[in-house]
């Protein structure tokens, strides 16, 4: 038979604007609100059709909380949110080890929401679209030509066709493409950012790739409010309770097991076959067997499972010229204490400060030299890359072993994270 196809139509549409923002993630959408709220033209596009849909970065740390909450963002992420209060650290056969109590911390939010990051992605894009400023879903970005003056981009608008005749499958290709020109460009394009390749820089690896396989369900009885992180010599595990009555176990695997690279994905159900999800039962079993055999608290219903590898990376620039990166686009580490996404959202915050400062002529363009030089050092300190943090002298030898993962685990960044080392005997390195 032959395949139904799309004619793509390539018309080209000329678009101008002060900044162009690639990739809807959490970073992406922080960037185009401030923008949007500081007056700027700002035009945000991503490649998917959709926000995220699964709970993938879930925790809040207590500076995005402060960020959210001048967005006047905080009670609609409160609302589908669950606070914890500590942090506490087991060896696999139950022991708590160490724990960290966020309440200490002299800010105005001291504590962690555990919120889904579809829901606040969800929050933003809706904010972001009240300004006037909706996501352009299924918009690519192809080219990046940086110049002087300005950057010009050429974006592939993504439609849907089907091929086949008796059973037709789903394709998106380009319906036509757009050429943008704008001042500057954030690159807020996640982990493979095509913005960081455009504009050829390194992605130094900082230590090895970790694969993890994450499990959500809901389990018989409630659980305590608190982050749990199960450590041994390689591997680390993390139970998150998650809101409404669920939560999330997330094992890292050994060497020798194997995982599949999971994308982001758009699809809002998740389902398996029944035997395939008596397998994945029966592997979560096995699991906490292993790595948590005291978790006691029952499995009602799995809802979801996938498998993932993070990668312990940083750019060796944040940008030059007039293309800057945030986010995921410039940095990746071990998940259990959401350093990444928290991160990118301060970082947001930042640059987008510094271009409306550049736009408006109140500052020269070294600021945003000064945005990297922060940036990179906070993250050089973060991955480890000079020092691990210090014991002091009567700090537990489990807590020295275990510091490199313990760094990666606690959810805080800057002064908040140094003060919580400093409850486990540790100094900020
Ligand atoms: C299954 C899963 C589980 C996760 N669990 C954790 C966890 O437990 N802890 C943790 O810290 N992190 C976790 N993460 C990672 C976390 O989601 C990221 O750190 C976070 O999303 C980074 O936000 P970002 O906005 O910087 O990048 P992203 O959320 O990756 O957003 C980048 C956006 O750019 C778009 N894009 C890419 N290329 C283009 C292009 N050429 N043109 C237009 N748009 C483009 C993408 O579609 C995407 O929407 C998980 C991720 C997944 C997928």
């Amino acid at each position: 038979m032959p395949a139904l196809r799309w004619n793509a139509v390539r018309m080209s549409r000329y678009l101008e604007t002060e900044v162009l923002v690639v990739g809807a993630g959490p970073t992406g959408l922080v960037t185009a609100l401030l923008l949007a709220e500081s007056g700027l033209k700002v035009v945000i596009i991503d490649r998917e059709q959709r926000p995220a849909t699964h709970s993938y970065a879930c925790g809040l740390h207590p500076a995005s909380l402060e960020l959210l909450d001048r967005l006047d963002l905080l009670d609609g992420v409160r609302a589908q949110s669950r606070r914890i209060d500590r942090v506490a650290f087991y060896s696999p056969d139950g022991t708590r080890e160490a724990e960290v109590c966020l309440a200490p911390l002299p800010v105005k939010h001291p504590y962690v929401l555990v919120c889904p990051q579809n829901h606040l992605e969800a929050l933003l894009a809706h904010r972001l679209a009240e300004q006037g400023c909706a996501v352009r879903w299924h918009h690519r970005l192809a080219t990046l030509e940086p110049g002087p003056e300005g950057v010009a981009a050429a974006v592939d608008q993504l439609v849907g066709t089907a091929t086949g005749c008796a059973v037709p499958r789903w394709h998106w290709v380009v319906g036509r493409t757009l050429q943008v020109t704008a001042k500057y460009v954030v690159g807020a394009d996640g982990h493979y950012s095509v913005v960081r390749q455009a504009l050829g820089i390194a992605n130094e690896t900082l230590g090895p790739t970790e694969h993890y396989v994450v499990y959500e369900f809901e389990p018989e009885r409630e659980l305590a409010d608190e982050l749990r992180v199960v450590l041994t010599d390689r591997t680390k595990s993390v139970l998150w309770p998650l809101p409404a009555g669920r939560c999330r176990w997330s094992f890292q695997l050994a060497g020798h097991e194997e995982a599949d690279v999971f994308e982001k994905d758009r699809d809002p159900f998740w389902g398996e076959p029944p035997a395939r999800a008596q397998l994945t039962r029966q592997r979560l079993e096995e699991r906490l067997a292993a790595h948590a055999p005291w978790f006691d608290a029952g499995i009602r219903a799995v809802d979801w499972a996938v498998d993932i590898q993070f990668e312990q990376r940083l750019a060796r620039q944040y940008g030059q010229g007039r293309c800057w990166l945030a986010g995921d686009a410039a940095h990746q580490t071990s998940p259990a204490g959401i350093q990444s996404m928290n991160l990118g959202l301060l970082e947001a915050e930042d640059l987008a400060g510094k271009l409306a400062q550049v736009l408006r002529g109140e500052a020269s363009e070294s600021v945003l030299s000064a945005y990297e030089h922060v940036h990179l050092a906070a993250w050089r300190q973060l991955l480890g890359a000079e020092a691990l943090p210090a014991p002091g002298a009567a700090v537990k030898p489990w807590i020295t072993t275990h510091r490199r993962a313990i760094l990666s685990s606690l959810p805080a960044s800057g002064p908040a994270l140094a003060l919580l080392l400093a409850q486990l005997g540790l100094a900020s390195p």
